[in-house]
């Protein structure tokens, strides 16, 4: 899963495997997206990206069997867009 993110301080948008890469820098400014959580943005970067495209092969494997079934869709994609809007009001409590 290729996710894509913008940065607030250039405007210039990226890959998350960039960032990844850049060790939590953004790839055009050189600055850190996080200074003082580099380690734990760039884990759960890596995460959030692994994780989207296991999701995304199992609910492929999951309509290639053809079941008889539906899957409500608000319960796959509602938590996700939850998380994403809390990140866009960047009101994510630190513990
Ligand atoms: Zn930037």
């Amino acid at each position: 899963m290729k996710i894509k993110g913008t940065c607030k301080r250039d405007g210039r948008e990226f890959l998350v495997e960039q960032v990844i890469a850049a060790g939590g820098e953004c790839p055009w400014d050189g600055e850190p997206f996080e200074a003082d959580y580099a380690v734990v943005l760039v884990d759960a970067l890596r995460d959030a990206q692994d994780a989207g495209a296991r999701l995304v092969s199992a609910l492929e494997r999951i309509a290639d069997v053809r079941p008889a079934f539906e899957l409500d869709g608000s319960t796959v994609l509602g938590p996700l867009r939850a998380q994403l809007e809390k990140l866009e009001r960047n009101v994510v409590a630190r513990g």
